[in-house]
């Protein structure tokens, strides 16, 4: 993080020690930033990190935009330790095969996913990952889990340090346990709400298109993001940002009146198709 993004926390607690002296200990709890470079169908980049390193879940958008966006986030590349692939889908992979090879990011990928993407990837940047197996990058804990999609091996994370948690779930059929337990594990969530049921239904795509993406293996509504959201969400849940919108079958105003409604103390965003948000931070 650059200047001007930083925030400390400090929890204190007092210590009894063994012989009648109080000592203080100051714990530092380590914030979560995370922000939405780009969010749809035209692309997908997600930055989720700590002060001092990041990963990138996806990296849809070009490696010059990537770049562009953080600049203006105060957000350096250098900080990104690692980039995890969710899926072969050209919205999430378009910028990865630059961005690894000039800023020398190591890719996640496995290997089904590597194979129908087609990505040229640095034999030396190439890393695999499997399911239910979390992965460290310095204090950063990434957390694979299967999901429903048209894909290979479709796969979405959390990102955990000290006892936050922040996750990706978007590009997903139907709600999984895989997906309702990490979702519910997260004070911080980009969430799907790809379409507005009645948009979709009574809207110009063709029937069979309509069908794959309302079907088990293709995107969530709003009103099934909702329900995962209202039925699942953590207590302490902080942000929910709502991601993946289509442009033709939904609206970002009707997913943020959808959602305010029932946000019950979590702050809600609207990632948007055409530019990043802030970054937010939480702790
Ligand atoms: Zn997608
Ligand atoms: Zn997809």
């Amino acid at each position: 993080m650059k200047q001007g993004h930083r925030e400390e926390f400090f929890g204190a607690f007092a210590f009894q020690g063994p012989r009648d002296t109080s000592i203080t200990l100051k714990i530092k709890h380590m914030p979560l930033y995370l922000a939405s470079l780009n969010s749809g169908s035209n692309g997908n980049c997600y930055y989720i990190g700590s002060e001092t390193e990041a990963v990138l879940i996806d990296a849809g958008i070009s490696c010059r935009e990537t770049e562009r966006r953080m600049d203006r986030l105060g957000l350096s590349v250098n900080t990104v330790k690692a980039i995890f692939i969710t899926h072969e889908h050209t919205d999430h992979t378009r910028g990865v095969e630059v961005l690894s090879r000039k800023h020398n990011i190591p890719v996640y990928i496995t290997a089904a996913t590597h194979k129908s993407s087609r990505l040229y990837l640095e034999q030396h940047l190439l890393h695999s990952f499997s399911s239910g197996i979390p992965v460290q990058i310095g204090d950063l804990s990434i957390h694979p889990f299967p999901k429903w999609h048209d894909a290979s091996e479709p796969h979405s994370f959390t990102v955990s340090v000290n006892g936050l948690t922040a996750g990706v779930f978007t590009d997903i059929g139907s709600i999984c346990e895989n997906v309702s337990l990490h979702f519910s594990q997260c004070q911080a969530a980009f969430l799907e709400a790809n379409y507005d049921e009645d948009m979709l239904e009574n809207g110009r795509y063709p029937v069979y298109l309509k069908r794959r993406i309302s079907g088990m293996e293709g995107h969530l509504s709003n009103s099934q993001a909702l329900d995962l959201f209202t039925s699942r969400r953590c207590p302490g849940m902080q942000m929910l940002i709502l991601s993946h919108l289509s442009a033709e079958n939904n609206r970002p105003q009707l997913v943020l009146e959808h959602f305010s409604r029932q946000a019950m103390g979590t702050k809600i965003i609207v990632a948007s198709r055409y530019g990043e948000t802030g970054v937010f931070c939480i702790s």
